[in-house]
């Protein structure tokens, strides 16, 4: 047994190996150790190994799936080996001593799930597969739970804000590349092969051509081989459901990179968890799969504006109908996942069950169709949808027809094809029927010849059928002929079996072995239909899920009292009384009132910079409106009275000094390379903000540093840009900077105590407040005391020598650094002109070349 299980670990590679010992699974060794700290479970020993005992630790199958997403969630791989074989078999082939048959059946990894226990029914799981051709990084991405592929292309250095995107449950990628993303893991390289990858995907599909789906490029379709590749190796040749895959198109979706997604709290909160987020406030989907596709489209927002457009008139028309909404969101509840059900059969991991949801899911759909077609006015996309909706009846009949009311998760006691669909199946089931109440009347029969009335006829899984009698009339059957034949003495019975019996228990047996036969070929029969029509039943469970989404954001708009935003050609944003939908949510519960506020950016105003107390809510401002743009451009609503949008390209926020200690990177060290990808990627179509830049080094170091990313972010990146800072020498920047004006939160000071009152104005701050916020928090008297005598004699050395925002206001630093760059480079300009290069012999071109790079190193 050692060397099969040795050998088939092998196969395993790093993956735990569940190996099945009867009803349990079992690890030994080093997966032993790992699962019983994971599982919390005992570890044992068994045997022994090279003079050692052998760590051991098993979980029971039929609880195995709990067992298996505890070791999932905790990062790690599971190689399930099964009994391939039954004892029976074993024995027949190879003496009674023989081992069964085990061969792994299937990896579970994290982005290979389709079980229902195993997935949260809110989120989308995705595997992603990412190789580099020829410079450009090919990504392919799918969710195998419904089938979704996606494929696209994007610069290596795009790679980690695209994969934060996508969120991706498990990534592999080629093994031993430089460019692998943290945490993937390596599959052999030459199953990243873009040719194989395009016929894989053409056999999949049936098609000659991929070209009716779309264009695909070298790298997409080389990523698109290691996804097939790796799915083909977990699933061990069964292929899980997969769709036609799209192409995205590069600068579709709004770009944001790792950091903005997380400050801004898109998905998850930065303490983990949904709780928090964007998405939790958001979110009235009444169904798992519009839950995921509206975090879908929260990660992804769009930049294209006829289909923002699109989305918004669905969410309008909802909107306009809280009776059409209601009916519809009721109808939606009770819906099943018909997407993972059909996953789950697409895969050879389906149960009657997930066919009894197709059949009650997909008749749904259908009268969901019919009370939306019979409305008028419909938008363009809930056209587009509503066909998709209808289209299944002969498969919804041949379900209704085969399947009985509630069919189980398990299929190996049968009992789920309906009477009537079958005839040879029922007359199988009355011969159970009725050799069950001819056992019945056995009991009663025996009961009277013996006199016995505690006499039972009784069934376990060990004996099959047998008649039992307690100890004391134990002797009366015993008499050689009594026509009963003993079979077990228990502590207080007696069991026993009779010629009958057999005879009656043994027609049960059969028949009920060929009921369930038959009742196999049915599910098979019936998964065959639903497979044939996977791609239909997908599209239909893909446009519920958005009429879920549009009905859900109509209900959440109607509920906050949120506008419906108008997407315009010019470059402004112009919101009317925003709000921060998170914020806002927990200053409710709270029993507090959020105090709205307006932002209005334009090309002659674009950059704000935002002075004012601690805690007065500048963050809060900053974010609100970026969220309110992804909101916006993700097709929903947003918590504003109004909002004018001029189409944003890239969202980018760097709010406070953030660790990442994580990635070996120090906190300011993280500010600097946020905002330096900022500086260097944002357009004139960007939204920016930028929240305390600077705020981690030395103050002088700090100040000229944010001094600087204003400047440059107004003259060379001219993007709308919200800028919160504490450091009033900035305001002096409105001088020179003419697209650029002040702000401040409002606070006031009563009675020595400190007010804030969240609320946006104009002009620069007059101070800041921090000794009173400290006050507020409950700094000791004594030290806030002591603050305040330190700050009057730093404030008196300052209007001595002049100050340092005077000293600031003088030298125009950006301008300056301009100027001097110009002025170098006009005279290299001259240098050069003045050269003759055929004149040079090579030395002297070399000693020439010395000489400009110490004079361009300063040296
Ligand atoms: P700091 O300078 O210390 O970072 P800040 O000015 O950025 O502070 P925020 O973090 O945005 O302040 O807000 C502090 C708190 O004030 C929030 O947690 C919230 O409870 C409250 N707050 C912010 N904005 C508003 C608002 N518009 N209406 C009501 N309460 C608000």
């Amino acid at each position: 047994m050692m060397a099969q299980y040795l050998a088939l670990k092998r196969e395993a590679g790093d993956c735990l190996l569940f190996y099945r010992m009867g009803d349990f699974f079992e690890l030994f060794f080093e997966d032993a150790r790992i699962a019983a700290g994971v599982l919390d479970i005992a570890l044992t020993s068994r045997g022994e190994h090279g003079g050692a005992p052998i760590p051991m630790c098993g979980v029971p199958v039929h609880s195995a799936e709990g067992y298996l997403a505890r070791l999932i969630k905790a990062g790690c791989r599971v190689a399930i080996a099964e009994q391939t074989e039954s004892p029976e078999e074993a024995k027949k082939r190879r003496g009674s001593k023989a081992l069964v048959a085990r061969d792994i059946v299937r990896f579970v990894t994290a982005g290979t799930l389709t079980e229902e226990a195993l997935l949260e029914p809110r989120r989308a799981n995705v595997l992603a597969a990412v190789c580099e051709v020829r410079g450009a990084c090919g990504i392919a991405a799918c969710d195998i739970s419904t089938g979704r592929m996606e494929l696209e292309e994007c610069e290596p250095g795009q790679l980690a804000a695209t994969l934060a995107r996508l969120g991706a449950s498990e990534v592999v990628c080629p093994e031993e590349w430089d460019g692998a993303p943290p945490g993937a893991s390596g599959r052999p390289r030459h199953d990243f092969a873009s040719e194989e990858g395009e016929a894989r995907l053409e056999s999949i599909h049936g098609v000659a051509t991929l070209d009716g789906f779309g264009s695909f490029s070298r790298p997409m379709l080389a990523a698109a081989g290691g996804l097939v590749a790796y799915l083909d190796h977990a699933g061990r040749g069964t292929l899980p459901l997969l769709l036609p895959p799209i192409a995205r198109a590069s600068g579709s979706t709004l770009a944001m990179d790792e950091a903005t997604r997380s400050s801004l709290e898109i998905l998850e909160s930065q303490q983990g968890g949904r709780a928090g987020s964007l998405l939790a406030a958001v979110d009235r989907c009444v169904t798992g799969a519009g839950a995921r596709q509206l975090a879908e489209d929260l990660a992804a927002p769009l930049t294209g504006r006829p289909a923002i457009e699109r989305r918004l008139a669905l969410v309008q028309w909802f909107h306009a109908d809280s009776l059409l909404r209601a009916d519809l969101r009721g109808a939606l509840r009770s819906l099943p996942d018909i997407g993972r059900a059909l996953g789950r059969l697409v895969a050879g991991r389906g149960s009657p069950r997930d066919l009894g949801q197709l059949r009650d899911g997909l008749g749904e759909a259908r009268r969901i169709r019919d009370a939306l077609q019979a409305k008028r006015e419909r938008p363009e996309l809930l056209e587009e949808l509503l066909p998709s909706l209808a289209g299944h009846g002969a498969l919804t009949d041949l379900l209704a027809r085969a399947l009985v009311p509630a069919p189980p998760t398990e299929r190996q006691k049968g009992g789920y094809i309906a009477e009537g669909y079958d005839h040879a199946l029922d007359e199988l089931r009355d011969v159970s029927g009725n050799a069950r109440r001819a056992i019945a009347a056995l009991e009663a029969k025996y009961r009277d010849e013996t006199g016995i009335a505690a006499l039972k006829i009784r069934h376990n899984g060990v004996l099959g059928y047998f008649i039992e009698v307690p100890s004391r009339h134990a002797d009366a059957l015993m008499a050689s002929d009594s026509g009963f034949t003993h079979r077990q003495t228990m502590a207080s019975a007696v069991r026993f079996n009779s010629l009958s019996l057999h005879e009656e228990a043994s027609r049960i047996a059969e028949a009920g072995g060929h009921a369930l036969a038959a009742e196999e070929r049915h599910f098979e029969d019936l998964v065959a239909e639903v497979v044939a029509r996977a791609r239909d039943i997908a599209a239909t469970a893909a446009a519920l899920a958005r009429i879920d989404v549009a009905a859900g954001q109509a209900e959440r708009a109607a509920e906050g009292g949120w506008a419906l935003p108008a997407i315009v050609p010019e470059r402004c944003l112009e919101i009317v009384g925003g709000r921060h939908p998170v914020v806002e949510a927990a200053l409710a519960k709270a029993g507090e009132r959020f105090v709205a506020n307006d932002c209005t950016l334009s090309p002659e105003d674009r950059l704000w910079l935002i002075g004012g107390p601690n805690m007065g809510g500048k963050s809060t401002f900053l974010r609100q409106n970026a969220l309110i743009v992804l909101l916006a451009q993700a097709g929903c609503y947003v918590p504003a009275e109004s909002a004018r949008i001029g189409l944003v390209d890239r969202l980018f926020s760097r709010v406070g000094a953030s660790d990442n200690l994580a990635r070996g990177r120090s906190t300011f060290m993280v500010e600097m390379v946020e905002t330096a990808a900022i500086l260097a990627q944002a357009s004139e179509d960007s939204f920016v903000i930028l929240d305390e830049v600077g705020r981690g080094t030395s103050t002088y170091d700090g100040l000229a540093l944010a001094w600087a990313v204003v400047e440059a972010v107004h003259e060379r990146n001219r993007c709308r840009c919200l800028f919160a800072t504490h450091y009033h020498e900035l305001s002096r920047l409105a001088e020179t900077c003419d697209s650029l004006s002040l702000h401040h939160v409002r606070a006031r000071e009563w009675k020595g105590d400190l007010v804030l009152l969240h609320e946006l104005a104009e002009g620069p701050a007059d101070r800041s407040y921090g000794l009173a916020v400290a006050k507020l928090a409950g700094v000791p008297k004594e030290v806030v005391a002591r603050a305040k005598a330190v700050l009057d004699r730093l404030e008196k050395g300052r209007a001595e020598t002049g100050g340092l925002a005077a000293g600031l206001g003088d030298l125009p630093l950006f301008a300056a650094a301009a100027q001097l760059e110009e002025e170098q480079c006009d005279e290299l300009r001259e240098r050069l002109q003045a050269l003759d290069v055929d004149a040079l012999t090579p030395r002297e071109a070399l000693d020439l070349l010395y000489e400009l790079k110490r004079e361009a190193d300063g040296t």
